[in-house]
């Protein structure tokens, strides 16, 4: 039997080891592409056809509790991704424009910010607000904490806060030469050890090709949460957008090595969903990506492409869309209370004939 039999069988037998799950990281495309459909089987076995697209927009917006500043300033963001957010700097600001955006329609928000010196959203002078907004309305709200401390976990359980988005990280070098980051893989443990103590609904994000658009310490991240969230409910992978204003050359990481991160994920986690994530780079291969990852066993898209939608309905025509305004890190139990009916522009695409 040669290697690739061999690890596909490992593979469906669930008998792969770390050791295959790093010759994944190291294989050629062509391999790569056989190991599809195994990873696709197992999320029809577990999850059966459905695929949710997400739309986060303006129901789900995004919003930086400090404006466009960050006194990290890593060199993959370089807070280009603040200026992205809307600017809510007070917490009564937050709480009017939160409780308006319910009152309009809206569905949650995704709660965020630049980070201090320690790596932490500050984030625990708004926790009062968004505690009374989650007294009063149906909102959903996901936060980034960043690296918090324990008064600020306690004050997240206390708000009743529904997500708390995690990037998970476990390469030296990218926390300390990307992020800037005088902290180590210690300091990730414990602050989801104090997540974990408040009993805190925490969706691991992955992000692939931090280290200057390479791979490198992928695998670290996924063993990190085996080891420390077991199977959670969900996990998101986000792709390096390549900055234009760090002194550092980036690469845009390649679709295959993406792809290769999600195969190993789809295996490690067979009952938990995948979800990739709005961070990516808008490149020619973004639809090569889409339809990569969906062939990958993909239960989660953030705003896919026209041509992937297309691509579905002629490649899986037996899938089943759900559709949400809202944030990929959803929970599971709020799904019912805000799934929507396909919109228009996408049906169209659905019974278009191609
Ligand atoms: S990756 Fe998903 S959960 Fe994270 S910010 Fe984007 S849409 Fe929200």
């Amino acid at each position: 039997m040669n290697d690739l039999l061999n690890l596909q069988e490992k593979l469906m037998n669930s008998k792969a080891t770390w050791e295959d799950f790093s010759y994944i990281l190291k294989m050629q495309k062509k391999d790569v592409i056989k190991l599809l459909p195994f990873a696709h089987k197992i999320k029809i076995k577990n999850f059966g056809t459905t695929l949710k697209i997400f739309m986060p927009g303006k129901k789900f917006p995004a919003i930086s509790i400090t404006g466009s500043e960050c006194k990290l300033q890593c060199e993959h963001c370089n807070k280009k991704y603040l200026h992205g957010m809307k600017g809510v700097t007070n917490p009564e600001e937050l709480g009017q424009y939160l409780f308006s955006l319910w009152k309009n329609g809206g569905i949650g928000a995704l709660i965020s910010g630049g980070c201090e010196e320690d790596g932490s959203v500050p984030l625990y002078d708004y926790l009062d607000t968004i505690k009374e907004i989650k007294e009063k309305t149906t909102l959903v709200i996901n936060t980034h904490t960043g690296i918090l401390n324990e008064p600020t976990a306690k004050k997240l359980a206390e708000a009743k806060i529904d997500i708390v988005s995690f990037d998970i990280n476990t390469d030296e070098s990218v926390i300390k030469d990307i992020y800037h980051l005088n902290k180590d893989v210690k300091d990730y443990e414990y602050a989801i050890k104090l997540l974990q103590k408040y009993n805190i609904f925490i969706v691991p994000h992955v992000c692939v090709g931090l280290y200057y658009g390479k791979l490198h310490e992928e695998l670290g991240a996924i063993k990190f949460i085996k080891k420390h969230l077991g199977n959670p409910q969900l996990i998101v992978v986000i792709v390096l957008i390549p900055p234009k204003s760090s002194k550092i050359k980036f690469l845009t990481p390649n679709p295959i090595d993406v792809v290769k991160v999600l195969i190993i994920l789809r295996f490690v986690f067979p009952s938990t969903e995948i979800a990739l994530g709005c961070m990516r780079p808008k490149i020619k291969e973004k639809e090569r990506l889409e339809k990569l990852s969906i062939r990958a066993g993909l239960n989660r898209i953030v705003l896919p492409s026209r041509k992937t939608i297309s691509w579905i309905k002629n490649y899986y025509g037996d899938t089943h869309l759900k559709y949400f305004s809202a944030c990929c890190a959803l929970p599971q139990k709020h799904e019912y209370l805000i799934a929507e009916p396909l919109p228009e522009n996408i049906k169209k695409i659905l019974t278009t004939r191609s």
